[in-house]
């Protein structure tokens, strides 16, 4: 049997200004493993903010980060990476460090193959008629006007019969929107 444990650690950290200052070798890793085909000298010197597509979730990160470095409460939040063939439960912890530094480091907490979600893999083509908002923090869908869970979401759509595969553009379900407001903002 496959083992698909990964204790591996992703760390990344802003300065004061919000521009990616360092990352890690195991975090260059995962974003070439997704796809993502960086180098550090790219990334560093960036604004964070540069990198987040919709401005729902640049607006969680500047609460975030200012939760980290007032330092009163732990931010930590679980939230989904799944890759098209594997269905990845991660953990974000948040951690102001001092020059107004703020260091992100994430792990994976589980990790299961799933049927290959064909939706997800960005080197297939993708419709530019029919685009679907996804979660971007626990992957749900939205069909119609439901939020569905990712793998109910592609058993409806597959029900449809599109041929063409929806684009997906990234938000944030009100589920989510809920919980991440409240993490590190005490009880
Ligand atoms: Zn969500």
């Amino acid at each position: 049997m496959q083992d698909l444990r990964d204790n591996r650690e992703f760390v990344h950290r802003v300065d004061a200004d919000d521009r990616l200052c360092f990352v890690n070798a195991e975090w260059l890793a995962f974003a070439e493993e997704n796809g993502w085909h960086i180098s550090a000298d790219k990334v560093l010197g960036t604004s964070i903010m540069a990198h987040m597509a919709d401005v729902e979730t640049r607006h969680l990160y500047r609460l975030l980060m200012s939760r980290a470095r007032a330092g009163v409460h732990p931010v930590r939040f679980e939230y989904r990476c799944d890759s098209p063939a594997l269905r990845r439960l991660m953990e974000m912890r948040i951690v102001g460090q001092e020059l107004g530094q703020v260091e992100f480091r994430s792990r994976v907490l589980r990790v299961e193959p799933h049927d290959a979600i064909r939706m997800l893999d960005v080197s297939l083509p993708h419709s530019r008629d029919h685009c679907l908002q996804i979660c971007g923090w626990c992957k749900a869908v939205q069909v119609q006007s439901a939020w569905l869970a990712l793998e109910e979401a592609v058993q409806r759509l597959a029900l449809l019969a599109d041929a063409a595969l929806p684009q997906l553009s990234h938000g944030i379900c009100p589920d989510c929107s809920d919980r991440m407001t409240q993490v590190g903002g005490g009880p």
